[in-house]
């Protein structure tokens, strides 16, 4: 495959204090790009990160037709960087980008890419407990013209910002009964962007009564507890671990499957299965509901520390043996390449 290199000049690196990290604010030296037109994906590159140019009449900026997705590259004491289950990410990418109407991008582009521009900015993946580099893949519409329908032109793009431990305080939700993220038949299994845009403001709302996430519920009934926030969502009633099967509504992501997997190799008893509101409520007022946190590759795992189901707020109590850090330390552990890769997760830049 040829892929068309051109490097920076200088590296910014040395302006960069690695220790007052903003999620997702500062970005590496170089990014990748490819862009389809004519029926086809073009010549691939990597360039200088920089502003691109792009016309006001370009699709994305109205219509929304865009799709991204979000993993972390880690670097063990042997400086080797290794990413986790980025096969998931390259399906995911264009299981998202099939829903709205856009193109797949091959996958041995995808890999090249993300290698290559990896090796080049090596130096931004930062050793040490909780360092990353957050990897951002995304393809938008570029066709210059505000008719509705599918664009004729994309780009794909990866970009990349150093990271820390995320860490966002503590974390209370509230229970959606009128706003909903997702329904059937629509995109909520695809990571598109326009999802996230729809969940500003019922989430905005929660922030002023004091929540900081909204736990989805199904858009029909609000019965059903679906996603907390951008993450997937367990909950631990005695010693079973419970999250929803996901569907239409619910993303698939690459960190429950792997907690699932997880859960099964540690002998957590733990139930895929829809779930009640009012059975997570009655298990509250019992005294059953023993964790509840919230799943995805930024946070890896964010405990939830309350809830409220509408005029009712709950507490959890704090847990000394936890699923949840029994489970994250398991996982970052084979992310980091501390722990024995059992499954083949890992996959190594070279
Ligand atoms: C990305 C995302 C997740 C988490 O997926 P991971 O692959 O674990 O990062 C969960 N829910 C929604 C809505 C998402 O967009």
């Amino acid at each position: 495959m040829a892929l068309h290199i051109e490097k920076i000049a200088k590296s910014k690196i040395s302006d960069v204090d690695f220790s007052k990290l903003k999620f997702g604010e500062i970005f590496t030296d170089h990014m990748f790009e490819c862009d389809y037109e004519n029926g086809k994906w073009q010549t691939p590159k990597i360039r200088p990160y920089q502003p691109i140019p792009f016309d006001p009449s370009a699709k994305v900026f109205h219509y929304g037709q865009a799709v991204f997705e979000g993993m972390k590259a880690y670097k063990d004491v042997n400086d080797d960087i290794w990413l986790f289950r980025p096969d998931q990410n390259q399906q995911r990418i264009n299981k998202s980008a099939e829903r709205l109407d856009m193109p797949a991008f091959p996958k041995e582009y995808f890999f090249e890419g993300l290698n290559e521009l990896l090796k080049l900015d090596s130096e931004w993946v930062q050793k040490g407990e909780g360092n990353s580099l957050y990897v951002r893949p995304f393809v938008i519409a570029t066709e210059n013209c505000v008719s509705a329908s599918s664009s004729t032109k994309y780009k794909f793009m990866i970009i990349c910002a150093p990271v820390q431990l995320y860490y966002s305080g503590e974390v209370r939700v509230v229970f959606a009964d009128k706003f909903s993220r997702s329904a059937n038949g629509g995109v909520g299994f695809a990571k598109a962007a326009g999802n996230y845009a729809a969940s500003f403001y019922p989430t905005r709302l929660a922030a002023e009564k004091g929540y900081q996430q909204i736990v989805w519920t199904d858009a029909s009934t609000h019965e059903y507890l679906e996603e907390a926030g951008t993450m997937n969502v367990f909950f631990r009633v005695n010693d079973t671990l419970l999250t929803a099967p996901t569907s239409d509504r619910i993303l698939d992501g690459v960190t429950r499957k792997s907690l699932l997997i997880l859960a099964e190799d540690e002998g957590i008893k733990f139930e895929v299965r829809p779930i009640t509101r009012k059975e997570i409520v009655e298990a509250a007022r019992k005294g059953e509901l023993k964790e509840m946190f919230g799943a995805g590759t930024a946070a890896v795992i964010s405990i939830i520390k309350g809830f409220a189901d509408g005029d009712e707020s709950f507490e959890l109590p704090e847990m000394e043996d936890s699923y949840a850090k029994r489970l994250k330390t398991r996982l970052t552990g084979i992310q980091q390449n501390k722990l024995e890769d059992k499954f083949g997760w890992r996959y190594k830049i070279k």
